[in-house]
């Protein structure tokens, strides 16, 4: 039976070369081809050690998901992809162009179970975790989309050949609930002879789960965390977002601030504040917040909701936004208005992806 390529780490590929009696170099080879250059039929390659060339298109599938539908945003130009996996599940990734910079904003689960009263995801429940190999293969599919669309890269004024360069685990799922499969995919996409991804450049999402972010900072302890917290009273926020019950944002603040002033003592803890008309959005909600927030290492992002036809939340207006921001601000906290791209293709998590799941093969 074959088995996904892009669940292998380097060492894995290593393994499998020496179990062939290959030499290991070639494992670099491999890995090269499929993430550098977009190769998928790597055993192709000129000088490839007979067997090789043999057992590569027997024992491997190289992309085992497919992108279903790409929808191009007309204000910001990004782009909202369908992925299609193997099952026919459909997951959704972002590809979000900046000035010097282009992120992947990738899913970790088809569905979530965490219940947030706000996300359109959590409609769908938890269909099931992704595996390594796919959270690895929606970069390998927004890379090799770019390579096929060089017009879309000119568009946004980005140099031909730029391939993605940051990566966002905000998409569809609760990245910690799924911690092993996020960190073996962590494995593969900073491997300097693959993807080469700096791990810097890696942001997990969480709602604050404590046991995966004990687990993913024990095997990555300068891993990028961004915290959404939405609201900063801790029984309100249970009612909006029930994983508080278990582990109090307070509890998870403290765990992140001791965690990084011992290993990563320069780093700042994001933290994304989804603000929604009537639910979060007064200034009563802006001064817990940086009471909340006083003297830790933050970065605050207030987002406006993205609203989705049909749905109970309203977006706030402008003018509280900056009222916000400026309350914040002026408590010494650092903090921004980051409006989510994509408004007109719907980028809002599990907006498509909830409207298109496909029927099973
Ligand atoms: S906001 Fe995140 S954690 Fe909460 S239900 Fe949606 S996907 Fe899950």
């Amino acid at each position: 039976m074959k088995v996904p390529f892009a669940g292998f780490a380097l060492r894995d590929l290593q393994q499998y070369c020496s179990e062939r009696e290959i030499a290991v170099v070639h494992a670099a080879t491999l890995m090269r081809a499929v993430y550098k250059e977009s190769d998928f039929e790597p055993w192709k390659k000129p000088l490839l050690p007979l067997k090789l060339v043999k057992s590569l298109p027997e024992d491997f599938d190289f992309v085992t998901s497919t992108i279903a539908k790409a929808r191009v945003s007309r204000y910001d130009q990004s782009v909202k992809f369908l992925v299609q996996l193997s099952d026919s599940h459909v997951i959704e990734m972002v590809l979000m162009p900046e000035t010097k910079r282009l992120t992947l904003c990738i899913s970790t689960q088809v569905g979530c179970r965490q219940g947030c009263l706000f996300c359109h995801t959590a409609t769908m429940g938890l269909k099931r975790n992704l595996l390594a190999h796919e959270i690895v293969e929606q970069i390998v599919l927004a890379n090799r989309w770019l390579a096929q669309n060089p017009g879309w890269l000119s568009e946004v004024r980005l140099p031909a050949f730029t391939r993605v360069t940051n990566m966002v685990m905000m998409g569809m799922g609760e990245p910690l609930d799924n911690v092993d499969a996020v960190i073996k995919a962590i494995e593969i996409l900073t491997e300097p002879l693959g993807a080469h991804l700096a791990l810097r450049r890696i942001s997990v999402s969480t709602a604050g789960h404590k046991d995966g972010l004990v687990q993913l900072l024990a095997a990555y302890p300068k891993a990028a965390v961004a915290l959404s917290l939405h609201e900063a009273d801790s029984d309100k926020r249970s009612k909006i977002m029930p994983i508080n019950k278990k582990w109090p944002v307070e509890e998870i603040l403290r765990f992140l601030r001791d965690h990084y002033a011992v290993h990563n003592p320069r780093a700042s803890i994001l933290v994304q504040y989804l603000v929604i008309a009537g639910v979060n959005d007064t200034l009563a909600h802006a001064a817990a917040v940086a009471d909340l927030l006083e003297g830790l290492p933050v970065k605050v992002n207030l987002i406006p909701l993205n609203e989705i036809s049909g749905g109970r939340f309203v977006a706030p207006e402008a003018r509280v936004l900056g009222a916000m921001r400026d309350l914040i601000h002026h408590r010494k906290l650092r903090v921004m208005v980051r409006y989510s791209k994509g408004q007109d293709i719907g980028a809002a998590c599990g907006q498509l992806a909830a409207k298109a799941e496909l029927p099973p093969t």
